[in-house]
């Protein structure tokens, strides 16, 4: 089996460090020694980044900040969550990234999140730096008067941080047009400033692009389509096991169906359901977007589909796999089931859903494997043509968006398969993906000097 872990000494040294100065953080550890072991190549070959310490500079946040964020409840009641936004590296263009409402978030979260997106942004090559930010806040069950509350108490603070030129977040788990409208209109009041550029995501209407909405998923599935190519393979016909049932998901499984694949599976912390006669997007669209539901709720309204409570998607067969939920729900196990059941190929809609012991076993298996900081990369690539639009006042059309957005996840492809080949492990998208934008990074890092 190839590996893609390649010693080298100055790597080995700055994983002990961010392991002993980030204790408790085990995604961000997890997401820095994934880059940090497939980039040794490009360290041999550029000595001068060793010695310049760019990589002890890349493990560390350029600012973090950490902030109280309190609302009153619909019952009058004080509640106190705690804010986020880790701006990790500006070399390339102003920080970048979304926000995340999620009870699970916690500073290594964010930093993990924020770590990707360093590498992801690079990879478009739109001039976009790497950050991310978010809150341990539980949108599920609260009023919108309470989420405008909350939202209106977050951006009191974050406000002070952003900027068209310093910092643009933009949605992510939990926030979508309805909490994007309220951070932005906040903004918008206490800085006196229609600035259109200072947050993407936003409503079409009001400085919005066309496609924000898809390009995730449209885009996961377009790196999916240029992977089996170069195989000389298609989409047509074959069975998709999807994950999730948020905006990822709906809009991969949207445009798998226009290619004429067969998406059978959505799932949410409820469990998942399966409909073999395919997904039925129209209903799932109105149970999740409008209705706010769950996955059962589709189930019981669709004969030929069935819910199964707890268990995992990846029992489902297919040759497919699209994990586009969060991170790390897709584990070793899973991956042996998947190859078990004539596995072919898995894209990373979601930020790192796949555990390191699955990555390797889908290597193993000579299984095609998109890691999501390439896959994913369609979503923060439009943002970045909103704020194109927004800086020039200008508005394209939904389907030259959409030629524009497939044309950078081409050229991401393009780039990760093709330094995967220079760098001695080809087809191997995560070591491809990893050395091309770390050394777009580490260029632009050592121009600026140290700083
Ligand atoms: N949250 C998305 C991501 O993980 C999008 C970020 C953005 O558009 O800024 O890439």
């Amino acid at each position: 089996m190839p590996s893609a872990v390649f010693p080298h000494a100055a790597v080995d040294e700055v994983l002990r460090t961010v392991l002993a100065r980030n204790p408790g953080e085990p995604e961000f550890h997890q997401a820095v020694t994934e880059v940090l072991e497939s980039i040794a190549p490009a360290l041999v070959e550029r000595p001068e980044y060793v010695e310049a310490g760019i990589l002890e500079r890349l493990v560390e946040p350029e600012r973090q900040v950490l902030f109280r964020v309190p609302w009153t409840d619909d019952r009058n009641r004080v509640q106190v969550n705690r804010g986020f936004r880790v701006q990790f590296n500006s070399a390339l263009g102003p920080y970048k990234g979304g926000l995340r409402f999620h009870p699970t978030v916690n500073l290594g979260i964010i930093k993990f999140l924020g770590f990707e997106q360093i590498f992801k942004n690079a990879l478009t090559a739109q001039g976009i730096g790497g950050a991310k930010g978010g809150s341990d806040f539980d949108p599920h069950g609260k009023s919108d008067a309470e989420i405008m509350r909350f939202c209106q108490s977050f951006m009191d603070e974050l406000y002070r941080h952003l900027g068209e030129h310093t910092d643009v977040p933009a949605g992510d788990i939990g926030v979508g047009a309805r909490e994007i409208g309220y951070l932005f209109g906040r903004y918008r009041k206490i800085t006196n400033r229609h600035e259109s550029g200072m947050f993407t995501g936003k409503g079409v209407a009001w400085g919005g692009a066309e496609v924000r909405t898809e390009a995730t998923g449209y885009g996961a599935v377009f790196f999916l389509e240029q992977m089996l190519q170069r195989r000389g393979q298609g989409l047509e016909g074959r069975r998709a096991i999807v994950s999730g049932a948020g905006n990822v998901a709906l809009y991969a499984i949207e445009k798998l169906q226009q290619r004429g694949a067969l998406p059978i599976t959505a799932s949410d912390s409820s469990g998942y359901v399966v409909d073999e006669s395919g997904i039925d997007l129209a209903l799932l669209k109105q149970i999740k977007e409008v209705e706010r539901g769950r996955v059962s709720d589709y189930a019981a309204r669709r004969p030929s589909a069935r819910f199964v409570a707890g268990g995992s998607v990846w029992d489902v067969p297919g040759e497919l796999a699209l994990p586009c939920a969060t991170q790390n729900e897709l584990d070793g196990a899973a991956a042996a089931t998947l190859i078990r059941n004539g596995l072919v190929a898995v894209v990373e809609g979601a930020n790192m859903p796949c555990t390191p012991d699955a990555v390797d076993a889908f290597r193993g298996a000579r299984v095609l494997f998109a890691p999501g900081k390439a896959a994913n990369a369609g979503g923060v690539a439009t943002s970045a043509l909103e704020m194109s639009q927004n800086a020039s006042r200008q508005r394209w059309t939904f389907s030259d968006s959409e030629q524009r957005l497939q044309a950078i996840i081409v050229a991401v492809h393009d780039q990760a398969f093709e330094a995967a080949e220079r760098y001695g492990a080809p087809g191997d998208y995560v070591v491809g993906a990893n050395t091309a934008s770390f050394v777009k990074v580490a260029d632009a890092m050592l121009a600026q000097g140290v700083i």
